[in-house]
């Protein structure tokens, strides 16, 4: 979705809309360490108001994804509720830093050509910068064994106790094989 800034009213215009199932995709970057797949595409509603040297954008947007756990490597729903307050700027009139620093502090300040908005574009960043720094499928996820790989959420290690050894222990025995 691109809005023309000659196209909205001075009274501001209301978006409401949904992406279409594989729009992320055309923002996913192309190895995609979450595995993100869309459950419920992504709701819009903002509301748009321009001003003499800017627009803003406020408002929210959901959408549930499927993220892949860091641990255990399985697939969870992720559900994202963001709201959104962005002052774009034309990027030619970069405003002096103690301007910007009057606004608020949850308004993001972005800039644009002056002309056209990729409203899509700026959600897809929301989503990007609101998704965990470690996705795990939950707190307690004890993740998947180093050893026999078995998901230790509901299977039980198949490593037998006594012949485990740490990567160091193992590295070591090869240095004195090696130098016999
Ligand atoms: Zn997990
Ligand atoms: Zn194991």
């Amino acid at each position: 979705m691109r809005i023309r800034v000659d196209d909205i009213p001075e009274s501001g215009r209301v978006l409401h809309y949904h992406w279409d199932r594989n729009r992320l995709k055309d923002f996913m970057p192309p190895n995609d360490p979450f595995e993100m797949e869309t459950l419920q595409p992504v709701s819009v509603d903002l509301e748009i108001h321009k001003g003499a040297d800017h627009v803003r954008i406020r408002g929210s947007f959901s959408a549930r994804f499927q993220l892949q756990c860091h641990r255990c490597l399985d697939p969870y729903p992720w559900q994202l509720l963001q709201d959104v307050d962005t002052l774009l700027l034309v990027e030619k009139d970069l405003p002096d830093e103690e301007e910007v620093e009057l606004e608020p502090e949850d308004l993001e300040v972005e800039f644009f050509d002056g002309e056209e908005i990729d409203i899509d574009r700026l959600v897809a960043e929301e989503v990007f910068l609101a998704l965990p720094f470690r996705a795990l499928c939950s707190e307690e996820c004890r993740g998947l064994c180093p050893g026999c790989g078995a998901n230790l959420n509901r299977e039980t290690c198949r490593c037998s106790k006594s012949d485990k050894e740490s990567p160091f222990q193992a590295l070591e025995r090869l240095r004195s094989q090696w130098s016999k």
